[in-house]
């Protein structure tokens, strides 16, 4: 035991609501006078304590009840007076694309600074890459684990298309992987399990502008999600249309990337029984339908369509993973994707989008909440997503394994 002068001097600073800057070799961190969510069911802990030392949260309780930690006078004190505190977000949709290549010998800085603009100023504390260069996100990945940049967990999805479905709206010279038959399908996804890929990720509709949508054969979907599940892994699917969810679904695809943009597209019964059925988890995109058409009315429109999908959804149960394709799209800032979900949910369904709900799918179960023993993935937010959803974009700091990796 350290001197009990120590611990009550620490115990001062924080009553006093002293504060110091972020320096990220520190290993215990202290958040007094915040509103901790445990969770999103779980009843706020107002004026509260957190602890953070060695990557874990050590305590977090009333402010009043945390009389005896023995806190180092190395502790870094954030300013958490007003601030509600949450658990670390996961954006189950993001691509390490344009701006990433050359990740292996970028200047860190640089990385550092997109990082931090596209995700960690967020509060995205882990993220799934669906779709990239695996070179370039596989560089980055070791370069934030290795300390040299400040930024999320990343886990990636390998991707495959259906031959000839080399979707418009990727640049043409882009080499990517079509399987033709199941066969290939089989190999392409050993080959990404083999590189040490977390995941497939399966366009069973490829977009082609005005030509007519290119779907993957379910027996394709099936090769890859077989290779995929045989090692524990998750597929994701990009749907585009009613064949390309059929398939992604008869093929025993985990995830829909996306809700399916089409004005009058709804889930009938059988769709949400069969959903329920396979655990099938959706990640919304919203707000990506404002940026794949120039008209703002077609636009309102698919962004209803899929809000009506995901309240369809989401009224019969269903898992729901916040995602918003960030890195394809170029639009940061997450309010906008927070006010479309709220249509179809509440603000704490919300949150478990973001949180508990990645957590329990993709078995990360020291992840998602606010409590002793959890990793210490924090997001710690200027204003209440109680009172506005929108707030969860609020973000004073991200905090990932005890550091702060964002600092407002
Ligand atoms: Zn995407």
């Amino acid at each position: 035991m350290k001197p009990i002068t120590r611990a009550a001097i620490g115990l001062l600073l924080m009553l006093l609501g002293l504060s110091a800057r972020a320096a990220d070799h520190s290993t215990t961190l202290v958040c007094a006078g915040a509103k901790v969510y445990p969770s999103p069911t779980a009843p706020p802990i107002d004026n509260a304590v957190l602890i953070v030392g060695e990557g874990r949260i050590v305590t977090v309780a009333p402010r009043n009840a945390a009389k005896y930690y023995d806190l180092p006078g190395s502790a870094l004190k954030l300013d958490c007076v007003g601030k509600v505190v949450v658990a670390g977000f996961w954006n189950s949709h993001v691509h390490f694309t344009s701006g990433w290549d050359g990740a292996a010998t970028a200047p860190a800085a640089k990385l550092q600074t997109q990082m931090q603009e596209m995700l960690t100023r967020w509060g995205f504390t882990t993220v799934w890459d669906l779709g990239s260069t695996p070179e370039d996100t596989m560089a980055l990945r070791r370069r934030v684990d290795a300390g040299e940049i400040q930024g999320p967990k990343i886990l990636m999805a390998g991707d495959i298309f259906p031959k000839g479905g080399h979707p418009v709206y990727l640049p043409a010279e882009m080499k990517l992987p079509q399987a033709a038959t199941p066969q290939e399908a089989g190999q392409m996804a050993k080959g990404y399990m083999a590189m040490g890929l977390d995941g497939i990720k399966l366009f069973t509709g490829a977009y082609m502008g005005d030509k007519p949508v290119i779907n993957m054969d379910t027996a394709i979907v099936k090769a890859a999600v077989d290779v995929a599940h045989a090692q524990g892994k998750p597929v994701f699917a990009h749907p585009q249309n009613r064949v390309g969810m059929e398939n992604a679904l008869n093929g025993g695809v985990d995830i829909l990337a996306h809700t399916i943009p089409e004005w009058g597209f709804a889930f009938t019964t059988a769709d949400l029984a069969q959903m329920k059925r396979q655990h099938t988890a959706l990640i919304p995109t919203l707000t990506l339908w404002t940026t794949v058409v120039p008209d703002t009315q077609i636009q309102d429109q698919l962004v209803q369509a899929g809000v009506s999908e995901l309240k369809a959804y989401f009224s019969e149960g269903g898992t729901v993973l916040f995602g918003t394709d960030v890195g394809f799209i170029t639009k940061y800032d997450t309010s906008q994707e927070f006010e479309f979900m709220g249509r179809a949910m509440g603000w704490g369904d919300v949150l478990a989008s973001l949180t508990t709900n990645p957590s329990a799918y993709f078995k990360a179960p020291t992840k998602g909440r606010v409590e002793k023993g959890m990793d210490a993935d924090l997001v710690i937010l200027d204003a209440d997503p109680a009172t506005d959803v929108r707030n969860l974009a609020k973000v004073a700091y991200t905090i990932r394994g005890g550091k702060v990796i964002y600092q407002k």
